[in-house]
């Protein structure tokens, strides 16, 4: 492996995931959904599949029928306009878009600016890409962003803020007044934004401003989403890219040569999914608020201190209140303690002592699941 890539071995999520599967604990670690999507998404990849659409290299670009139907989700929910033939780029998965998107917008040594603790692959796209990452850490107990330290860490070297909200891991979900205040940061030092916003359907208090919507952002601002999340199949990896004609031609060259095209009966699936009516968002996200609401209450029983999580899949908990010093060495034990595997913090920090007790985890799960990892941690104390 080479040194751009030292300490970024096998990811926390995989690692978790296998403990779990060794133990037979409970999977409170990886953020995936216990139950699938909606049935009439799935029929439509079997349709596509049986039909023979998409089982042939798709367009490079994405189906036109998704991009056409980011574009329509983009203006029935966010008010925005997008032309779907050039600002809207289908890719593997958020994943495989914030990667091309750094690899094609950094140049090496560039500073990005990102809220730490960080979603794992941010690191490694900005490594991979050469590029220097400068963490804005986000603090307990509210997780909001320090907005005059963040002005204070633009360089003549910056040339990107690297945004989440909703924030995995800590549920932090910017407000309207916090987000204006970074566009205005981006705009007097001229800087690129790519904002990671794949949890955009799933804030339960406040509300979803996409970054792109802000004065000054339309020409600046790599908006990325995906699947996964809104419509519960992560496996399926469709994510998107929404932007100006002239970044999406930059992230385009670099999508072609990660994996040309991605997942195509899986596009009209999709496509199919992002047109669903309005009550499936709001019962999404109505039921993943029930979910966050039952696992908090059943943590803070088990005497756990709770982080108010605002959005996403998870909520964040610190763990000094029950006598532990460590959240890596904790979740490395759980498993055997309880039969529950979580997720440390500390692994998503650069300032290590800022997460070293909290601990994440994942409430995408069913409410009997929930209730028995709660009666399993009560036995902690
Ligand atoms: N960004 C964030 C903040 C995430 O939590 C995830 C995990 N789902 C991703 C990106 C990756 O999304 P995808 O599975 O679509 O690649
Ligand atoms: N986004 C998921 C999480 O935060 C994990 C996705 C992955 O394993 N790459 O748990």
């Amino acid at each position: 492996l080479n040194r751009r890539l030292d300490g970024l071995g096998t990811t926390i999520f995989a690692r978790m995931t296998a403990l779990a599967a060794e133990t037979g604990a409970i999977n409170l670690g990886q953020g995936f959904p216990d139950t699938d999507g909606p049935e009439a998404v799935r029929e439509a990849a079997v349709r596509a599949l049986r039909s023979g659409h998409g089982n042939q290299y798709p367009p490079g670009p994405g189906i036109p029928e998704l991009r056409q139907a980011v574009a329509e989700h983009q203006s029935r929910f966010h008010g925005l306009h997008w032309d779907p033939d050039s600002e809207v780029l289908v890719t593997a998965g958020a994943t495989e878009a914030l990667a091309a998107a750094l690899l094609a917008l950094l140049e090496p040594g560039d500073e990005v600016i990102a809220f730490e603790p960080y979603y794992d692959s941010y690191t490694a796209g900005i490594a991979m890409a050469g590029a220097v990452r400068v963490p804005l850490t986000l603090r307990a107990p509210d997780f909001r962003p320090d907005l005059d330290a963040l002005r204070a860490k633009v360089t003549d070297r910056t040339r990107m803020l690297l945004l989440n909200s909703p924030h995995n891991p800590t549920g932090m979900v910017l407000s309207r007044a916090e987000a204006e205040a970074i566009a205005e940061l981006a705009v007097e030092r001229d800087l690129l934004v790519v904002t990671d916003e794949v949890y955009e359907h799933l804030v339960f208090d406040g509300e979803h401003v996409p970054f792109v919507s802000l004065p000054g952002m339309r020409d600046r601002t790599v908006s990325i989403s995906s699947a996964g999340k809104t419509f519960s199949f992560t496996g399926w990896k469709v994510g998107w890219v929404t932007a100006a004609p002239h970044l999406i031609a930059a992230v385009r060259t670099t999508k072609q040569f990660l994996t040309y095209v991605s997942a195509g009966p899986f596009q009209y699936a999709v496509a199919e999914a992002l047109r669903l009516p309005d009550a499936y968002f709001t019962g999404l996200r109505e039921e993943l608020r029930a979910k966050r609401d039952l696992l908090s209450a059943g943590l803070r029983d088990a005497g756990f201190t709770v982080h108010p999580s605002a959005g996403t899949y998870f909520v964040t908990t610190d763990i000094a209140a029950l006598g532990e010093k460590d959240g890596v060495a904790f979740c490395l034990a759980l498993p055997e303690r309880c039969g529950v595997v979580a997720v440390p913090n500390a692994v998503f920090h650069d300032d290590e002592a800022a997460g070293r007790t909290q601990v994440r985890f994942a409430f995408c799960k069913r409410p009997e699941v929930l209730s028995e990892a709660v009666e399993r941690l009560r036995l902690l104390t």
